[in-house]
């Protein structure tokens, strides 16, 4: 017996060698949570963050939610229940997780919000994201070119539309815009006819583009039944598609009627085509694909106890705590360069746009 234990350790020893960190970083399972299939944008993020993560060895468990804020809470707590060892999370609602964080915390499962902060829980480790306030910096700026400013003087007629309030994100995209439009808002190089500016008025509930649709009809029969409409503050290219049509319905875009100037995020398929057409203005284009490196930056140095590598550690605090985040830097796409940015880079194929 004396003589067999050294063997067994030895063999033990062995094979725990040959498991090595590798291997146990196979068995690692990491929850991602989607929040809806609707939008191109998550689809991509969806599939990238799958291939990055089995490319680094890892097992994955991809759910969506499909915008129900119930059925994303359940999806989380499988993974949970499944063992996940870090859950990687793109909420719809950033505030109704906290029970679930809570089981995950108790269970010592690493969890990263991604793209959306995670609010009022002291259970989310990291944040990896994009610069959300910059996105709205470059919204704004990128309205005042499309209507000539300032070579153009004005006055301009524009309107305003937010994401979705149970967002985190939605008010950083505002509050980034009206950093740049406020002072000209003041001014009255900016006209809102509607007056209707805040949050509170402007938000559109988990940014469906139906409801922007009813809304810029809503605003244009009230409003602009004896003026023009030169521009809408627009986040998201969901919306923006929904504000086109819109607009186009009571007839700009023809004749003497010119297109207003309309914003878009994520730089989705129909609205680059749409941007060809001459339609929407521009987008923001947020590289999916650097999104999910980082977050599998967190997620392997989280599993092996390494420092996380952020770039912020001041800007978002989730009601709670600040935090910890990394930013990604978004980049303005218009007619004039989508193809080196969106193409050049190999997000799209030529062929998908035209
Ligand atoms: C994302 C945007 C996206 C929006 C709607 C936000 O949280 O940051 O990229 O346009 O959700 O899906």
């Amino acid at each position: 017996m004396k003589r067999l234990l050294p063997t067994l350790s030895a063999l033990a020893l062995g094979a725990m060698m040959f498991a090595g960190p590798a291997s146990a970083q196979e068995k690692a399972t990491v929850g991602i949570a989607m929040p809806t299939k609707s939008s191109a944008r998550w689809i991509a993020d969806g599939d990238n963050m799958v291939k990055v993560l089995k490319e680094r060895g890892y097992n994955t468990d991809l759910q969506y939610a499909e915008d129900d804020i119930p059925n994303q809470l359940s999806q989380i707590e499988n993974m949970v229940t499944k063992g996940a060892k870090v859950l990687v999370i793109a909420s719809i609602d950033g505030t109704t997780l906290s029970d679930v964080l809570k089981q995950a915390a108790d269970k010592g499962i690493k969890v990263i919000a991604y793209d959306r902060l995670i609010r009022e829980t002291p259970n989310v480790d990291y944040y990896a994201t994009f610069d959300n306030f910059q996105v709205g910096v470059l919204q704004a700026q990128s309205l005042l070119k499309g209507l000539g400013y300032p070579e153009n003087k004005g006055p301009f007629n524009i309107e305003l539309f937010g994401g979705s309030p149970d967002d985190n994100n939605a008010y950083f995209f505002y509050d980034g815009a009206m950093s740049v439009l406020k002072p000209l808002i003041d001014n009255g190089t900016l006209k809102v006819a509607s007056g209707q500016m805040g949050m509170d008025k402007v938000s559109t509930l988990r940014w469906d583009g139906a409801t922007a649709q009813a809304r810029m009809d809503n605003l244009l029969s009230a409003y602009y039944s004896d003026k023009k409409l030169d521009g809408v503050l627009s986040p998201y290219d969901g919306l923006s598609i929904g504000i086109l049509s819109s607009v186009k319905g009571v007839g700009y875009g023809s004749g003497n009627m010119k297109m207003p100037v309309v914003t878009g995020q994520d730089a989705e398929v129909p609205s680059v085509k749409s941007m060809l057409a001459g339609e929407q203005y521009s987008s923001i284009f947020k590289d999916t694909r650097e999104l999910a490196k980082v977050t599998a930056d967190m997620v392997d140095a989280s599993l092996s106890g390494k420092q996380v590598t952020v770039n912020d550690t001041k800007t978002y605090n989730n009601g709670v705590k600040v935090v910890p985040s990394y930013l990604l830097k978004p980049v303005v796409v218009d007619k004039g360069n989508w193809e080196q940015v969106l193409v050049g880079s190999g997000y799209y194929k030529q062929n998908q746009i035209n």
